[in-house]
């Protein structure tokens, strides 16, 4: 892999859980940071998505008697706070950046657009777009194939727990093999869980890249970055 002028990185809510099984750990959000300064220490624009599954999940909350558009907007609410979490941390490493929102809700952030994102990347701020695509029955993966297609990044770099991409969960079964590359549509042939349908089917049409790593190793963003394949890259 080459080095990237623009990406666009995905973080699951749940990572940011880290050992706690609920909420946000402060040094898993601590470590994300630091991460994430080093890349845009190396001069890399970088926008940021934010799950919010640590918190809340409309599809869980449907089971439970939520109404589905509500409980969606329960979720994206709580990408908002990961967010603001994350933006936090960010400022504690002084690294410069900005949370835009999906939907309006300033002052906690500003309204999204495409230009506002790329002058503040440009500035040397890591943009943050929170509340997903703003739209309920989407999730913080298509979120991010949108934002980062808007925004022209090079790649999205999907940070996870595991280290790519499995024929299995490898965490379920211990015969699973992991792919160094895969198209689109075999993910989608084969029903891979790396990103749901819509989310691969955006980057599969319009020629966005995803490298699936493991976040959660102090180090692996600088090294997907300069080059080490540790990760799976999903083409076309
Ligand atoms: N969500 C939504 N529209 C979006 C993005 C997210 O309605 O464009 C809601 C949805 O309910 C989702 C929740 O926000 O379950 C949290 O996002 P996601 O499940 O993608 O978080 P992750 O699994 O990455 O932690």
């Amino acid at each position: 892999m080459t080095r990237f002028k623009r990406i666009l990185l995905k973080l699951s809510g749940e990572s940011l859980m880290g050992q706690q099984g609920y909420g946000i750990d402060p040094e898993r959000l601590g470590q994300y940071a630091q991460q994430i300064k080093e890349a845009a220490d190396m001069g890399i624009e970088i926008g940021i998505v934010i799950g919010g599954g640590n918190i809340f999940r409309g599809l869980s909350g449907t089971g439970k008697g939520f109404d589905r558009v509500k409980g969606d907007q329960m979720g994206m609410c709580a990408t908002v706070i990961n967010s603001l979490a994350l933006s936090s941390a960010l400022d504690a490493v002084g690294q410069p950046n900005c949370v835009l929102t999906a939907i309006r809700m300033e002052p906690i952030g500003e309204f999204y657009s495409k230009w506002k994102a790329i002058r503040a990347m440009q500035q040397g701020q890591v943009a943050i777009f929170s509340a997903g695509t703003g739209s309920p029955y989407f999730t913080t993966d298509t979120g991010s194939s949108l934002r980062g297609i808007e925004i022209e990044a090079d790649v999205m770099l999907k940070g996870t727990r595991v280290d790519g991409i499995y024929t299995a969960d490898p965490e379920k079964d211990p015969t699973a093999t992991k792919f160094h590359d895969i198209t689109y549509s075999e993910v989608i042939a084969r029903g891979l869980k790396v990103m749901d349908i819509t989310a691969t089917a955006m980057c599969m049409q319009n020629n966005l890249p995803i490298y699936v790593f493991n976040m959660d190793v102090p180090g692996n963003l600088m090294r997907v970055l300069s080059g080490e394949d540790i990760g799976t890259l999903v083409h076309n």
